[in-house]
């Protein structure tokens, strides 16, 4: 059992022994029917309206106008669901209003962004990705689901499964990366963290997958901008994803604020009702993002909230998130004839339907445990479970000449940048209820795991400052301040070796984050040039919710670590890798370009008609950039080597009913023992559409100890090789077809062969 199995399974035990319990799933179908009989339109409506908590639920009545209403809509069971109230008194307080107040007594949804941890943070989402390693992020999402469940909470707005191949977007750090069948297997792992075996079990939250659908595909990569996806894109990239998140058996869907070919994603049939709930038979319920129903006025597709609310129950939105029209006016739109009761009808049966499987219906007061709450956050096997995630998700992108691992019995080591110092940015964006400047900092981590007579200096070189770009006071690191200099260039002169942090503070990334300019911000790169000029023993730590442009660094420094937002013990993950006590592994979930000017930028392009033309200018490429990233998506360093074999297929041809087993050996050439993610990629040459240069179709992380070698083998079948076709059908057509296998999306050795057959749907 390797550490991340073992830490799953002593952490279940202790989940059992606080007493996690299940309800049962029996007979909802007919307890939503019975239930919906008794119900009033305005009833109904209710339950498709949720709140955000704009007064104090844990003290008095709220005396401002708005509140008051607010308040009298809880009690007269006009509000479904509440989004922003946490912690157990709050969220049973509520719940109290609700169910002791309104006619039926139905219990609200306490809904929140739990996305990469409540109060013990893992990594960003972006850099779990990065570990490839199923199992961890299940674990993840399960103790961020056991902390949120114990805080009173039923329900998280996550995972994002939203592809990004644009890292000017500042959401790229939610999600899982550029590729859609890495992100769909990561999806599925969220969806079984967070909603575990049972829906009812008292530590267990409905997951929700958002955003419905491409928002990732913003124009430019500026926030909230307008999507134009080819169904072919929005089929074969886009939408496995969220197709994974619902085999899996995900709650809850959440609609994007974006629009596809002029049509709002919250207002569009063809997403909702045709693909989610038709092709896939999603039976959850639809909820809306903040406010997006009333923006479709702002769109342009609605007059006014009325008319956007008739839009979106119409397309299968189910709730109403923040902007109140559905309570406002869907009862109106029913009595005048403008929609059926039935669109109505539907969209609470959904409703109803996830709050019987959580169980809300047998005791709405079930989560209301403040001494389980209290034992539950911040605890010392969620924090083991975090620092081991965090390890698992640094990628070693550059170590010439084995600068690392360092001895922990170096004399000196400068540690610099306030990146280093800061015990906040690692927590991320998204932070949950994350304490502020609770995480382990990287400066902590370095001083702990190093003996009495190393000698550290710390020197901050370029400080945070308050920001005021973003409306909100934020700590940034976008300024020309270069007064720490002086005090940074003499810690490297007086240090054996530099160990730097460089980056995005944590909010630099993130909703509404959106970035011209991939370079590192402010003076980081000139301080990075004038460290390495004193000292060139320089190690680079990249703190980022984003794939940065380091090409300097990449180019002069000789090694470098990506260590993402990595959440509460960050600083300790960090220090575990630089001294050697763990082996990194993490290999980019998504591509690292040269410059800003190559995004999007992502391994799995269309080949073009002109692919590359020997001494010619006409061919698709930049005339003062390469096109090639600077380290390519599936690329990651271990302290050791390893030899991936040339695959081995077990016949020539596949049937379309068939399965074909690709083979490599493994070996570990080097001298310790290490993990390497085995990848494997395909190419449909000649098809109906044009095909991807090559897509990610299988991958597996293994441990080898040093000079041992294994055979790993992935079984391919017809429907791995499948797509949206140009008959707009989703099946695989026969062909030969090109497999690689290897270390990353570029280091691969290949094979082919040819799946014969009938073309199989
Ligand atoms: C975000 C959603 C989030 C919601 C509630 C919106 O701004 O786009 O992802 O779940 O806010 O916090």
């Amino acid at each position: 059992m390797n550490r991340t199995a073992a830490l799953f399974v002593s952490f279940l035990a202790f989940v059992f022994s606080l007493g996690a319990q299940t309800t049962g799933e029996t007979g909802v179908e007919e307890k939503v029917e019975s239930l919906l009989e008794r119900m009033t339109l305005e009833e109904k409506v209710g339950q498709l309206n949720q709140y955000s908590s704009t007064f104090d639920l844990t003290g008095p009545a709220p005396t401002d106008t708005g509140g008051q209403q607010r308040y009298r809509n809880i009690r007269t069971g006009r509000v479904g669901s509440m989004l922003n109230v946490t912690g157990v008194e709050a969220t049973c307080r509520a719940q109290r209003l609700a169910v002791e107040n309104s006619r039926l007594g139905i219990p609200l949804i306490f809904g929140f962004d739990v996305v990469h941890g409540y109060r013990t943070m893992f990594p960003i989402p972006l850099g779990e990705a990065a570990s490839w390693d199923l199992e961890a992020i299940e674990l993840s999402a399960r103790v961020a689901a056991t902390e949120a469940a114990a805080a009173g909470l039923h329900w998280t707005f996550a995972p994002m499964v939203d592809i990004a191949r644009d890292a000017r977007w500042g959401r790229i750090m939610e999600g899982a990366g550029e590729d859609p069948f890495l992100g769909s297997a990561v999806a599925a792992a969220r969806v079984r963290g967070f909603q575990g075996s049972a829906l009812d079990a008292t530590d267990t939250l409905a997951a929700c997958a958002k955003h419905f659908a491409a928002y990732g595909f913003a124009e430019a990569g500026r926030e909230y901008n307008t999507v134009d996806i080819s169904e072919h894109t929005l089929r074969n990239v886009a939408l496995p994803p969220f197709k994974a998140a619902v085999d899996a058996g995900v709650a809850t869907v959440m609609t994007s604020f974006s629009e596809i070919g002029g049509v709002p994603a919250t207002g569009d049939e063809h997403l909702l009702r045709e693909i989610l709930k038709g092709e896939w038979g999603f039976e959850g319920f639809v909820v809306s993002d903040w406010d997006s129903i009333g923006e479709m006025t702002f769109h342009g597709v609605a007059a006014n909230e009325r008319e956007a609310s008739a839009l979106a129950v119409t397309a299968g939105t189910d709730m109403d998130m923040e902007s109140s029209a559905y309570i406002e006016h869907l009862v109106a739109l029913v009595k005048d004839g403008v929609i059926d009761e039935s669109l109505v009808d539907e969209a609470v049966r959904r409703v109803l339907r996830v709050k019987f499987r959580l169980g809300l219906f047998d005791d709405p007061y079930r989560y209301c445990n403040e001494q389980r709450e209290q034992q539950t956050l911040f605890s010392k096997s969620h924090l083991a479970a975090a620092r081991e995630v965090a390890r698992k998700s640094i990628v070693l992108l550059k170590n010439d000449g084995a600068t690392l691992p360092l001895a922990k019995t170096a004399t000196s080591i400068a540690v610099i940048g306030s990146l280093a110092a800061d015990k906040d940015s690692p927590l991320g964006s998204w932070r949950g209820r994350a304490v502020t400047g609770s995480a382990v900092s990287l400066l902590e981590g370095i001083q702990e795991a190093v003996g009495a007579d190393v000698r550290i200096t710390y020197a901050e070189g370029a400080p945070l400052v308050v920001g005021t770009r973003n409306f909100v006071q934020e700590l940034e690191l976008n300024h020309d301040d270069r007064s720490g200099f002086p005090e940074a260039v003499a810690a490297a002169q007086d240090s054996d070796v530099v160990v730097i942090a460089v980056g995005e503070e944590a909010f630099q990334s993130g909703e509404a984050r959106s970035v011209v300019n991939l370079r590192l911000k402010g003076v980081q790169e000139d301080l990075l040039k004038a460290v390495h000029e004193a000292n060139p023993n320089v190690v680079v730590v990249v703190m980022s919710g984003r794939p940065l442009v380091l090409t300097w660094a990449a180019d002069n420094v000789p090694a470098m670590l990506q260590s993402w937002h990595l959440g509460s013990e960050a600083g300790h993950a960090i220090a575990d890798v630089l001294f050697g006590d763990h082996n990194p592994s993490g290999k980019l979930p998504v591509s690292f370009p040269r410059h800003g000017g190559q995004e999007p930028l992502y391994y799995n392009h269309k080949n073009t008609g002109r692919p590359v033309t020997e001494g010619d200018v006409f061919w698709s490429h930049y005339t003062d950039e390469s096109n090639e990233p600077l380290y390519p998506f599936g690329f990651g360093l271990s302290y050791t080597t390893f030899e991936i074999s040339k695959p081995e297929l077990s016949s020539a041809v596949m049937d379309m009913d068939g399965e074909l087993a690709v083979t490599v050996t493994v070996k570990n050439t080097g001298k310790r023992a290490g993990a390497e993610v085995v990848q494997l990629y395909v190419r449909d040459p000649v098809a109906s559409v044009t095909r991807p240069v090559k897509e990610l179709k299988g991958f597996e992380k293994i441990e080898l100890e040093a000079g041992s070698e294994r055979k790993v083998t992935i079984t391919l079948r017809s429907d791995d090789l499948a797509f949206y076709t140009a008959d707009g059908t989703w099946k695989a057509e026969p062909g030969e077809i090109v497999v690689f296998v290897g270390s990353s999306s570029e280091e691969v050795l290949e094979g082919r062969f040819v799946l014969s057959g009938e073309t199989a749907r």
